[in-house]
C-alpha cells in the first residue's frame, strides 16, 4: 500500500513538472526560433549581446534540461512502478521479469537518465553560447552563478565581459 502511495505522489509531482513546462512551451518556442534565425548569417562575434538575449538563452536552456528531467523521471516512474503491485500482471507474463530484474532495470535507467541529462546539458550550453568565449567555464550552471553572470555580464571565473550590463 506505502509503495503505491510514493508512486501516486511521484506521479502528481511530475504531471505538475509537466504542466508548468507546457505553460511555457510557446514563450520558449518563440525564443527558441528567434536564437536560431539570429545564428544565421552572422558570426559569433557580430551577434547582440545583451542582457536580454542571454536571459532568454538561459531560459531555453533550464526548459530543455526541465524537459530532460522530466522524461528521465517519468521513465523511472514507470520503471518504480513496474515494482508495486501494479506490476504483477507485467511479472505474470513475463516469466523473466523477476523482482530483482525490475531494479536492475530501474537503476540502470537511474544511471542513463542522469547520465543523458548531464551530457545533453554540456552540449546545449555550448550550442547556446552559454560557456565563456575566453576560458569557457559554464556561465549559467547553478543558480547563483546564473543570477550573477546575469546580473554582471562577467564569467565569474576569469572576469571577461560577456555582455554589456
Ligand atoms: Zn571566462
Amino acid at each position: 500500500m506505502l509503495e503505491l502511495i510514493v508512486t501516486g505522489v511521484f506521479a502528481v509531482i511530475i504531471a505538475a513538472g509537466a504542466v508548468q513546462l507546457f505553460r511555457a512551451r510557446a514563450r520558449i518556442s518563440a525564443w527558441r526560433a528567434e536564437l536560431h534565425g539570429a545564428s544565421h548569417g552572422e558570426t559569433h562575434a557580430e551577434r547582440t549581446r545583451t542582457a536580454t538575449e542571454f536571459e532568454r538563452r538561459t531560459a531555453v536552456a533550464q526548459w530543455e534540461r526541465q524537459r530532460d528531467l522530466l522524461v528521465a523521471a517519468v521513465l523511472l516512474l514507470l520503471a518504480g512502478a513496474a515494482l508495486t503491485s501494479l506490476g504483477d500482471p507485467l511479472r505474470a507474463a513475463l516469466p523473466w521479469w523477476t523482482r530483482l530484474t525490475g531494479v536492475a532495470i530501474f537503476l540502470a535507467i537511474g544511471i542513463i537518465g542522469i547520465t543523458a541529462v548531464i551530457l545533453r546539458s554540456t552540449a546545449r550550453a555550448r550550442r547556446l553560447a552559454l560557456l565563456c568565449p575566453r576560458c569557457h567555464a559554464p556561465l549559467t550552471s547553478g543558480a547563483d552563478r546564473t543570477r550573477e553572470f546575469l546580473r554582471t555580464g562577467r564569467c565569474r571565473e576569469c572576469r571577461l565581459e560577456v555582455f554589456h550590463s
